[in-house]
């Protein structure tokens, strides 16, 4: 799940993405509204975190543009102003929610969670292939009933293929997810990942479940 984070302030934007990656989600940041504008429009996000005051381009203006060019992605606005007019011009300019700051870090998890579960228009919470499930709300794995410890970035490698069984996916196609668009793709990097996280998953399974396509990719086995 990659999310672009759109805030000005330094300290608010790294405190966020910390706090996004701890929680295994790909985060790319931006700082002001035009360079946001073109993120959202040239990247594959599945959310946007949008802070409203911003230089350049304030969110309500880069919120408009996205949804004139048609894209749905859910947007979650942040702003310090918590009027009601503020929170209706949002959400009239096509926000899916707002949050007021100051705000808990766990309320803006937990929304962003929400938001996610929405965007894949699935209320499942918990996925799982033969003896492996992932709660994504949870953080947890298991494999055959045992639990497997995984990195944030690892839980997020697993989450991308596990939503997308008996699919090929090229390196390319599991960078732009799981990855941010500083990713040197050119790396075995992702190679690297996949070895490190079949190691772990394969510790207590039944077999393999991450299959090798030749020159291609990877491709995990199908669901039941
Ligand atoms: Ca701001």
């Amino acid at each position: 799940m990659r999310i672009l984070l759109v805030e000005d302030e330094p300290k608010v934007a790294s405190f966020i993405a910390r706090g996004l990656k701890s929680e295994s989600y790909t985060v790319d940041t931006a700082s002001d509204g035009v360079e946001a504008e073109h993120l959202a429009i040239t990247e594959p996000y599945d959310l946007v975190v949008l802070d409203i005051v911003l230089p350049g381009k304030d969110g309500l203006e880069v919120l408009r543009s996205i949804r004139e060019k048609n894209l749905h992605t859910p947007v979650l606005l942040l702003s310090a102003r918590g009027r009601v007019q503020d929170r209706v011009n949002g959400l009239d300019a096509g926000a899916d929610d707002y949050l007021t700051k100051p705000f808990s870090f766990d309320e803006l998890v937990a929304r962003v969670r929400a938001l996610l579960r929405r965007g894949r228009g699935d209320g499942a919470v918990v996925l799982t292939i033969g003896d492996l499930t992932l709660d994504p709300a949870k953080h947890r794995v298991t494999r055959g009933g045992f639990p497997v410890d995984l990195t944030p970035k690892e839980f997020g490698l697993l989450e991308y293929f596990m939503r997308n069984p008996d699919r090929v996916l090229t390196r390319t196609m599991i960078a732009e997810h799981v990855w941010d668009h500083h990713f040197d793709s050119g790396t075995n990097v992702i190679d690297v990942y996949v070895k490190h996280l079949r190691d772990k998953v394969n510790r207590n399974g039944d077999g393999e479940i991450i299959q090798t396509v030749r020159g291609v990719g990877y491709r995990m086995m199908p669901a039941p």
